[in-house]
């Protein structure tokens, strides 16, 4: 027997994530210095760690040869604290992503469908492909989820339906009431994924926790990878009733969160005024981009994240001719949006160093 033929089916046919091109990548493709290359393809935070997190991580480290506490206690604890919440009402997981995916483990099988505007974030899609379930793709309306279709595509068969907000890769955002409103709609055998990667960049965030406190199925997810800007430690969350809790955290891995990676997280939750700054930066940076995409009439996807959905003409042809010029964006031609990049707020240097090459070579891509 072939070792193909032991495989689960839904692993063959399982698209592949594809990732943001890290620099050192990049950099040895391409014969460039490191250094010089900038990254605006991963919505990662372009102004850094948070201070008070990385402090924590480093001092963490000298007990590196302990595994972490698996119960995330502390961490459970400090968040619940700062959202009101019980922490027996908290999952954390090795970035958000993998709560994402706990979902897929408790609740999904063939014959399950799952509910997810197109294009969204990509995870809802492959977790819900990875466990045989369905995906039931509801189109974006001026690139912004339609709650209402969403609603429609409901069926009986329907587990989980997903909505990210702001949403990746558009930087829309539904309001805190209309989604309100459509959590009350949805009936009772959905369970409603809210995930709030970029929440605290919005200026007027939805809050589900009463909805929660209801007996509602819901669960929210949160990510340090963001605002806080401690992607590559992969730590996140979700938070929820405490008897979904309960279930996510009957199949997630021992010692899934690392040990700097809860220390850097606990410390994150308080450096408000980090935060504060990257929001007030990230504003700052939207302003820049959008300025700039006008005088060069480009045009972009307002957004109320970290990032920018901006119409180019030939995406893949200007990710190219932007990268051989050392600045790494994304192209969203997977997302079925050729004529479309993604691009990532950056510092203000970086934001005009990337209007600068996009004014040398958009002469040359037909829009
Ligand atoms: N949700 C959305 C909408 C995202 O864009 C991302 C990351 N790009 C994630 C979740 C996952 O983030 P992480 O696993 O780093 O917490």
């Amino acid at each position: 027997m072939k070792l193909i033929d032991l495989v689960q089916k839904p692993v063959l046919t399982q698209p592949i994530y594809e990732p943001g091109k890290p620099i050192e990548e990049v950099a040895r493709e391409l014969g460039l210095n490191p250094a010089e290359i900038i990254k605006l393809a991963s919505n990662e935070n372009a102004f850094g760690p948070s201070p008070k997190g990385i402090a924590a991580a480093q001092k963490a480290l000298a007990d590196a040869h302990l595994y972490p506490d698996g119960g995330t206690f502390k961490l459970r604890g400090k968040i619940a604290e700062k959202l009101d919440l019980s922490p027996d009402q908290i999952v954390t997981g090795n970035g958000s992503n993998e709560v994402l995916e706990l979902l897929g483990h408790v609740f999904l099988g063939p014959g399950d469908e799952v509910v997810i505007g197109t294009p969204a974030f990509i995870v809802y899609k492959l977790v819900t492909l990875l466990f045989g379930a369905t995906p039931i793709e509801v189109p974006l309306r001026e690139h912004r989820h339609d709650l209402d279709a969403l609603l429609a595509a409901i069926s009986p068969k329907t587990k989980i339906v997903f909505l990210p907000s702001p949403n990746n890769p558009t930087g829309t955002a539904n309001s805190a009431e209309e989604i309100d409103a459509f959590v009350r709609k949805l009936p009772d055998h959905v369970i409603f994924a809210f995930d709030e990667a970029y929440a605290e960049y919005l200026e007027n965030p939805p809050d589900l926790r009463p909805l929660i406190a209801e007996g509602r199925k819901i669960i929210c997810f949160r990510t340090f990878s963001k605002i806080y800007g401690l992607a590559s430690l992969r730590v996140g969350y979700g938070y929820t009733s405490p008897e979904m809790a309960a279930l996510l955290n009957r199949v997630r891995e021992p010692f899934n969160v690392n040990a700097p990676a809860q220390a850097a997280a606990v410390a994150a939750l308080d450096d408000d005024d980090f935060v504060a700054q990257c929001r007030e930066e990230n504003r700052n940076g939207l302003r820049q981009l959008g300025d700039g995409f006008n005088e060069l009439e480009i045009p972009f996807v307002p957004s109320e994240a970290n990032f920018l959905l901006v119409r180019v003409g030939d995406g893949t042809k200007v990710f190219r001719e932007l990268q051989r010029r050392g600045i790494i964006i994304r192209p969203v031609a997977p997302y079925g949006l050729p004529e479309y990049v993604r691009i990532s707020v950056g510092t203000k240097e970086e934001n005009a160093r990337l209007l600068e090459a996009l004014k040398e070579i958009l002469p040359g891509v037909a829009k």
